[in-house]
């Protein structure tokens, strides 16, 4: 049995009053058993999320993180100082970095063995364009986000990731992959591993990822190898990100 996942990423949205309501709001809510939930705020409400979910199942992620410890790199934030903010989790590949900050397959790699490195959990985003999905592309391009990352790790390391489908044209969108679209990806995903190690592959967590919310967690979340989600909008609304955590039980 893989243990499931809800992780909202807040981009860089949030405020302070949100941590507070986040906080309250799962120190006395009723989630299914053996549920892992997490945040992923921007990096200066860490501090004050950890004090916040403290408490609460909520775990703290990060939504990026430099490859190296330290040094002359204005602007970033290394996985050691996550670290010392109880953080769990750490986002690499997220397709915002990708297109946005051109973040190469190299450079997620980079991160994701950073994240490794200092006992992280790494969430390694992967997914199409549409451009990419209308030209028949998909399994191709997740496959090679997936195969570029996993294929230069040891068994060990590969263990220790999850894998996040986000198909690019879902994310924002409104427009949600169906069960049916999702499912067969994520299969792909698993079979992919399961050509490394059939054992790990089983065990692997994998999320679907893209306009996420609490009308249609549960029909997703109920294909066999969708393990959790990744939710961006949905997970900035207590509510609706409650409602998402309790659909996945
Ligand atoms: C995301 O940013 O990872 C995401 C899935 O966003 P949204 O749920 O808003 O599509």
């Amino acid at each position: 049995m893989r243990t499931p996942l809800i992780a909202g990423n807040w981009k860089m949205n949030g405020s302070a009053d949100l941590v507070g309501a986040f906080g309250r709001a799962f120190a006395e809510a009723e989630l299914p058993d053996g549920l892992e939930v997490a945040i992923f705020p921007p990096f200066p409400y860490l501090e004050s999320a950890r004090r916040a979910f403290a408490g609460t199942p909520i775990d703290l992620g990060a939504q990026t993180l430099n490859p190296l410890h330290s040094g002359a790199h204005t602007g970033e934030v290394s996985g050691r100082m996550l670290c010392e903010f109880g953080v769990r989790y750490a986002l690499v590949g997220h397709s915002e970095r990708r297109q946005l900050y051109r973040e190469s397959d190299e450079q997620v790699y980079d991160r994701l063995l950073a994240a490794l490195s200092v006992d992280l959990v790494p969430v390694l985003c992967v997914g199409e364009t549409l451009e990419e999905r209308d030209a028949g592309r998909t399994m191709e391009v997740v496959l090679r986000q997936v195969g570029f990352v996993m294929s230069r790790l040891e068994p060990e390391q590969r263990s220790r990731v999850v894998i996040a489908y986000e198909p690019v044209w879902a994310i924002g969108t409104g427009r949600t992959a169906t069960p049916e679209q999702a499912q067969e990806v994520m299969a792909a995903i698993r079979d992919y591993q399961a050509s490394f190690d059939a054992e790990l592959a089983s065990a692997m967590r994998l999320l679907y990822g893209g306009s996420m919310n609490a009308g249609n967690a549960a029909e997703l979340l109920s294909q066999p190898d969708i393990d959790g989600g990744l939710v961006g909008g949905a997970s900035l609304k207590v509510d609706d990100f409650l409602a998402i955590c309790q659909s996945a039980g």
